[in-house]
C-alpha cells in the first residue's frame, strides 16, 4: 500500500516535522482513508537535513521526496502519496538522482528514513535482528571475529584502530567478565551522525553490540548517551525495552547460553567523557577524567575488566558485515581505510545533512558534488574535519581522498565524521580562536600543559583576532603550539593546537596580516 515516510529526527522535529504529520494524519482522516489505504510512518532521517521537514511519498510510482513542507501541503502530500504525482507540490520536490542521494553509499545508514525507529515488528520486517541469531545459530565467536578482521573496519569515533584485533585483544584476555560498550557521547561541534543512527535506528546499533558481546564473551553492556541527545536516549531506552520482552538479548533464544545486560548510562554535559578512559570511570560513577595507557580497556577497563569500546557508527556496521561478508566490506574504500563513512556536513554548503560514501572519496566530491558547494557560487576556501582535534583542508587539497592517512598528512583528521565548509569570508584565526575557546572549556584540568597551554594559546590566539599581535606572537603561538600537543596527558590536550596549528600552515599569510610591525 502507499506509504509516506515523515522524518520523524531532531532535525525535521525542529523545522516542524511533528505538526506537519499531525496535519497529513488529519487530511488522510478527512479524505476518508484508512491506515490501510495510505500510511503515514514516522521513520528517522531522510540525510538532507537542511531542506526539512521531508516527506518521502512511496506511491504507485517511483518514490518522490519533499522538503521544507508545511501543514497547509498536507492535502497535495496525500494525492501525491495515492497517484504518485506531486505537481502541486513541484517547488517542494526534491532530486532522488541529484548527486546528494546518488553518490552515497548508504551501509550504516541503510536503515535510517526506512524503519520505524520505535517499532521493532518495523525493525525486524527491515531484517535487524536476523544477522544476531544467524550468528547465534551458525557461527563461533571465533569465526565472527574473523570476518571482522577481514572486513578491515576500523573505529570510526576517530583513532581508526583495527575493529577485529580489538575484539581479538578483549577476546582472548584470561578467563573472567568481559563489557561491551557503545560510546555515544559525540561532542564534536558540526558532528551530529551518531545522534540521527541513534534517533533513526536504535535496534541496527544494539544488533551490533549484541553480535559484539558474542564475539568477545561479555555478559554485560553499556551504551553511554551524552544528556544533550533527549530523542536519542528516549528511542535508545524504548528499543531496548523492546529487544529485552522479545528476548532477543536473553538466554531463552536458540538454545544457546548468550545473555546480554545492556542498560544506558546518561553522561553529564563532559566533552572529555568521551575519551574512552574518563568514560569508563564515569560509568562507574566516578569523575570522567582520562588516565594513562597502557593498561588499555581491552585488557583493563571496567571493574578492572576486559571492556571492549566501540562508538555508534562502528557498532552500526557489524550486522551489514555480516549480512555480506568481510570481503565485501574490504572491497570498499582504499588500502588502508575500507568500507564506507558518514559525515555530518554543514557550513557554507548548499545541502546539509548526512553523508555515507567510500572511504576514499574525494574530498571535492563531497562537498562540491554532494554538498552542493558555497550557497552564493563563491569557491569554497576550506573544508574543517575532526572538530576541535582536526584541521582546516584548503581548497587547493580538496582532491585529496578522504581516509584517516590522507587527512592526518593535511594536518587534519578524520575525527568521528563532522565536515564544517568554510566560505572565502572566514578569517583563519578567527576558527583557530573559537576552536581553542572549545578546547579551554573542556580540559578536564587534571594535567598542567592542557589545563595552562590551552589557556593561554586562546589569549594569544585573541592577539590574532584582534589585529595586535606582533612577529614574536607567530613564533611563541608555534612553539607553545608543539609543547601542549607533545605533553599533554590525553588526546583533547594532544590534539587541541592541530586547528591552529593546520591554519598556520595553509594560511600563515592571514596570521601575518594580523601582526602589527614593532614599534
Ligand atoms: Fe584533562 Fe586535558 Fe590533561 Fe586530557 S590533556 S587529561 S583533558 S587536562
Amino acid at each position: 500500500p502507499p506509504q509516506l515516510r515523515c522524518c520523524d529526527a531532531s532535525g525535521c522535529r525542529s523545522a516542524g516535522g511533528q505538526a506537519l504529520r499531525a496535519a497529513l494524519e488529519g487530511a488522510r482522516d478527512a479524505a476518508g482513508l484508512s491506515a490501510e489505504a495510505l500510511t503515514i510512518k514516522p521513520v528517522g532521517c531522510l540525510r538532507l537535513c537542511g531542506s526539512g521537514p521531508l516527506v518521502a511519498c512511496d506511491g504507485p510510482g517511483p518514490t518522490q521526496l519533499f522538503g521544507g513542507v508545511a501543514p497547509e501541503h498536507a492535502g497535495d502530500l496525500i494525492a501525491a502519496g495515492l497517484a504518485s504525482s506531486g505537481d502541486a507540490l513541484a517547488a517542494h520536490r526534491l532530486d532522488l538522482e541529484a548527486p546528494f542521494f546518488a553518490l552515497q553509499r548508504p551501509v550504516v545508514l541503510e536503515g535510517c528514513g526506512q524503519v520505524n525507529p520505535e517499532s521493532i515488528d518495523d525493525a525486524i520486517a527491515f531484517g535487524t535482528y536476523a544477522q544476531l541469531q544467524r550468528v547465534l545459530e551458525e557461527l563461533t565467536p571465533e569465526q565472527v571475529r574473523d570476518e571482522m578482521r577481514r572486513s578491515g573496519l576500523r573505529g570510526r569515533g576517530g583513532a581508526g584502530y583495527p575493529t577485529g584485533l580489538k575484539w581479538d585483544t578483549v577476546a582472548l584476555q584470561p578467563p573472567g567478565p568481559r563489557y561491551v560498550v557503545c560510546n555515544a557521547d559525540e561532542g564534536d561541534p558540526g558532528a551530529f551522525m551518531d545522534r540521527s543512527v541513534l534517533e533513526s535506528d536504535p535496534h541496527r546499533l544494539i544488533e551490533g553490540m549484541a553480535i559484539a558481546a558474542y564475539a568477545v564473551g561479555a555478559e554485560r553492556g553499556f551504551v553511554y548517551v551524552r544528556a544533550e541527545y533527549p530523542l536519542a536516549i528516549e528511542r535508545l531506552r524504548l528499543a531496548l525495552q523492546q529487544a529485552r520482552s522479545r528476548h532477543l538479548l536473553g538466554n531463552h533464544i536458540h538454545g544457546t547460553t548468550f545473555n546480554l545486560r545492556l542498560e544506558v548510562r546518561v553522561g553529564a554535559g563532559a566533552y572529555v567523557c568521551g575519551e574512552e578512559t574518563a568514560l569508563l570511570l564515569s560509568i562507574q560513577g566516578q569523575r570522567g577524567m582520562p588516565q594513562p595507557r597502557p593498561p588499555f580497556p581491552a585488557q583493563s577497563g571496567l571493574w578492572g575488566a576486559p571492556t571492549l569500546i566501540n562508538n555508534v557508527e562502528t557498532f552500526t556496521a557489524v550486522p551489514a558485515i555480516l549480512r555480506q561478508g568481510g570481503d565485501w566490506y574490504a572491497a570498499m574504500g582504499t588500502e588502508h581505510s575500507k568500507g564506507t563513512k558518514v559525515f555530518a556536513l554543514s557550513g557554507a554548503v548548499v545541502n546539509t545533512g548526512l553523508v555515507e560514501v567510500p572511504m576514499g572519496t574525494p574530498l571535492r566530491t563531497v562537498v562540491e558534488l554532494i554538498g552542493g558547494g558555497v550557497p552564493d557560487g563563491s569557491p569554497i576556501k576550506a573544508v574543517q574535519t575532526g572538530g576541535p582535534s582536526g584541521g582546516c583542508i584548503p581548497a587547493e587539497r580538496l582532491d585529496t581522498p578522504v581516509d584517516y592517512e590522507s587527512l592526518l598528512e593535511l594536518g587534519s583528521m578524520m575525527g568521528s565524521g563532522g565536515m564544517v565548509v568554510m566560505g572565502q569570508s572566514t578569517s583563519m584565526p578567527e576558527v583557530a580562536r573559537h576552536f581553542m575557546g572549545f578546547s579551554v572549556n573542556e580540559s578536564c584540568g587534571k594535567c598542567v600543559p592542557c589545563r595552562a597551554g590551552t589557556v593561554q594559546l586562546a589569549q594569544l590566539l585573541d592577539r590574532f583576532v584582534e589585529r595586535r599581535a606582533t612577529p614574536a606572537d607567530m613564533e611563541r603561538l608555534d612553539a607553545l603550539c608543539q609543547m601542549v600537543k607533545v605533553t599533554s596527558l590525553c588526546g583533547l590536550g594532544q590534539s587541541a593546537p592541530n586547528p591552529v596549528l593546520s591554519t598556520l600552515r595553509w594560511f600563515r599569510h592571514e596570521y601575518e596580516a594580523a601582526c602589527r610591525e614593532p614599534a
